[in-house]
C-alpha cells in the first residue's frame, strides 16, 4: 500500500454518519466508569487533549463504547457514543468522532477477552517508542505486565514512509492489533502507545503504572546498569499485584474529581 494512500486531509476529529442501529443500552455504571476512566487517566497525566479510552459494550460484545471527538478530561455520560468494530458509530447523531477509533475496533474483534483499551501519548512513553537501544521493560513490581520488553509497532511497514502515523483506518488497527499477541502493551513508534485489559479498573492501573516505569527507566537509564524484572518475576507480580487494582482506582477517582471541582 503507498504512503500516499494514508495522508489524506482527514483531520483528528471527524464527523462519520450513523450506519447501524444501537443496542439495548449499556448499564449506566459502565457508562460511569468509562467517564471516571476519562478522568483518571487525565488527571494522573496519561492523556491530555488527545488519547482515548473505551470499554466492550456490556450487552452486545460486537460493539463498544467509546467517548465523541473531545478532551478526556471534560467526558460526560452524555459525550459516550456506542460503535460497531469496523469503528462505525450508531448513534453519533452528527457529533465527531475520534479518528484514531479503530485501534479500538480491531483489538476487540481480534482478542474476544479483553473489555477495555486505552490510546495514549503520555510524555515519557513516547522516547522509549523511539529508541532503538531500550524497550518499555518492567523496571518495577507494579509494572509486571509489561514484561521483558514491550513490541513496537513500527507504522512505516504496513503504510509506508509518508504517513501521519496515526491509525486511521481497519488495515492499521489490524496491523497493531497483530502485536497484542505477545503483549498486553504496546508501544507505537513515534506516537504512543496502546494498553489492553480484562477490565476499565485494570487498564487504568496499566496505562497509569506504564508511563511511572517509562519514567524510571528514562531517570535509570543514565546512572549505570538497570537490573530489571525477570520474565518469571514480571507474571508473577502481575498475577499478584493486579488483584488489587481496585485501590488504586477508587483513590485516583476520588482524586480526579476533587480537582474536577476546583
Ligand atoms: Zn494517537
Amino acid at each position: 500500500m503507498c504512503a500516499s494512500d494514508n495522508s489524506g486531509s482527514e483531520s483528528y476529529a471527524v464527523n462519520v454518519a450513523d450506519t447501524a442501529a444501537p443496542e439495548a443500552a449499556a448499564d449506566p455504571a459502565l457508562i460511569a466508569d468509562l467517564v471516571t476512566a476519562n478522568h483518571i487517566l487525565f488527571d494522573q497525566g496519561v492523556v491530555d487533549a488527545f488519547g482515548h479510552v473505551s470499554v466492550r459494550h456490556d450487552k452486545n460484545p460486537s460493539r463498544f463504547l467509546l467517548a465523541r471527538n473531545m478532551a478526556p478530561g471534560h467526558v460526560t455520560a452524555q459525550d459516550i457514543i456506542e460503535f460497531t468494530l469496523d469503528g462505525e458509530p450508531v448513534n453519533a447523531a452528527g457529533r465527531k468522532v475520534y479518528l484514531e477509533r479503530f485501534i479500538h475496533g480491531e483489538i476487540y474483534r481480534a482478542y474476544p477477552e479483553v473489555q477495555a483499551v486505552v490510546h495514549s501519548h503520555s510524555h515519557a512513553i513516547v522516547p522509549l517508542s523511539v529508541l532503538k537501544t531500550m524497550p518499555l521493560r518492567a523496571i518495577f513490581h507494579m509494572a509486571g505486565f509489561i514484561g521483558e520488553g514491550a513490541p513496537v509497532f513500527e507504522i512505516r511497514d504496513v503504510a509506508g514512509p509518508g504517513t501521519d502515523l496515526l491509525i486511521r483506518d481497519n488495515r492499521l488497527g489490524r496491523a497493531l492489533a497483530e502485536c497484542f499477541k505477545a503483549s498486553d502493551i504496546v508501544l507505537m513508534r513515534g506516537h504512543g502507545s496502546t494498553v489492553i485489559g480484562r477490565s476499565l479498573q485494570q487498564v487504568v492501573y496499566r496505562a497509569v503504572y506504564a508511563e511511572i516505569n517509562a519514567r524510571y527507566q528514562l531517570e535509570t537509564a543514565h546512572l549505570g546498569d538497570v537490573t530489571y524484572l525477570t520474565a518469571e518475576e514480571a507474571r508473577t507480580c502481575a498475577m499478584n499485584i493486579e488483584g488489587q487494582v481496585q485501590r488504586p482506582w477508587d483513590l485516583w477517582r476520588r482524586q480526579a474529581e476533587q480537582r474536577r471541582k476546583q
